[in-house]
């Protein structure tokens, strides 16, 4: 029989209250697998954390890769399925899909709903991601997310609504799967790099560097960056508008950056669609372009890119395949 490993770290999934007034992290993993594992899939699990996904940090994203390298030494063991909060599941899944270096199947999964509220989504969700686990076609795929019968890679996978059941989309791409009461579909495969074949992996825990994202609006200027640099950042991702477009004065402390060592990478705050060459001399400047990633995305991949280089060029070519 095949058996998962479900690492619980908490979330709405977990969560207890009235309605929208909740708190998440409050439930057990025994507690949320009761009469929802489906027919000839066994499981194990662990609570790795149990926390709303806002308080999620690099010492919970350690520990989960330091048990999935040690369980995935176990034969036994098909796959992992990573309970989470929503608010964060994509930097989470997207961390991992770079960083581990297993073919073993890893689905993350959480609630929109919290579990005593009327109609919860997470029992369904759960009950999915461990069907999508134990499915042979899940091997090799990297990191999935199973919410609300769509299975979407983590590169691509976002959270778009705040509240709707079907939050998660992969708006460039769209999903890889679907899953319904546990049957499963796939339809396409990532074809960027990931898990076995990625060249970001890691053995275990090391410090990541500090990046951080700079949000762009009208009058913006360029105080958030330059406080960035002051507090010593490696590396800044910019939510530039449009096709990552900046401000003049936020262009020329950009440039000043580079010449400081500080790796600058070009995103965009539109949500879909690629950050590309435009209006922005990247060449000149040897700025980064984030491609299709979001922001947040970007910044797990600078972090992690940050760890074996501080050359644009070579950075450029981790975003353009991972
Ligand atoms: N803040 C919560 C979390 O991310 C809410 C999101 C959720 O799990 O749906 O844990």
């Amino acid at each position: 029989m095949d058996k998962v490993m479900v690492l619980a770290t908490g979330g709405t999934i977990a969560g207890i209250g009235e309605g929208g007034a909740y708190t998440s992290g409050q439930v057990g993993v025994n507690d949320l697998l009761k009469g929802i594992v489906p027919k000839g899939v066994e499981i194990e699990s662990e609570q790795v954390a149990n926390v709303g996904s806002q308080d999620m940090d690099s010492d919970i994203w350690f520990k989960l890769l330091e048990r999935i390298y040690a369980l995935s030494a176990r034969e036994d063991i098909k796959g992992f399925v990573i309970t989470h909060g929503t608010d964060t599941m994509e930097e989470s899944a997207y961390f991992l899909h770079l960083s581990v270096q297993t073919h073993k199947p890893i689905v993350f999964t959480g609630a929109m709903r919290n579990s005593t509220s009327i109609s919860p989504d997470g029992p369904m969700n759960l009950h999915n991601a461990l069907a999508v686990c134990a499915h042979p076609e899940s091997a090799g795929l990297g990191v999935l997310v199973a919410m609300d019968e769509g299975i979407f890679s983590a590169r691509d996978v976002s959270k778009t609504h705040t509240s709707h059941l079907s939050a998660f989309k992969a708006l460039n791409t769209g999903a890889i799967g679907h899953v319904y009461y546990g049957q499963v579909h796939f339809h396409a495969k990532p074809i960027q790099k990931h898990t076995l074949q990625s060249q970001l992996v890691l053995k275990g825990p090391t410090p990541l560097p500090k990046v951080a994202v700079v949000y762009t609006y009208v009058g913006c200027g360029d105080f958030l960056l330059n406080a960035a640099l002051q507090a010593g950042v490696q590396g800044v991702v910019v939510a530039g508008m449009g096709n990552g477009n900046v401000n003049h004065t936020l262009l020329e402390v950009m440039a000043q950056a580079i010449k400081q060592g500080v790796v600058v990478v070009r995103s965009s705050r539109v949500g879909s669609g690629e950050v590309q060459l435009g209006e922005v001399d990247d060449m000149r400047h040897n700025f980064v372009r984030a491609g299709d990633l979001n922001p947040q995305k970007a910044r797990v991949l600078l972090q992690l890119a940050l760890l074996k280089t501080t050359n644009p060029q070579t950075i450029q070519e981790f975003f353009d395949t991972h």
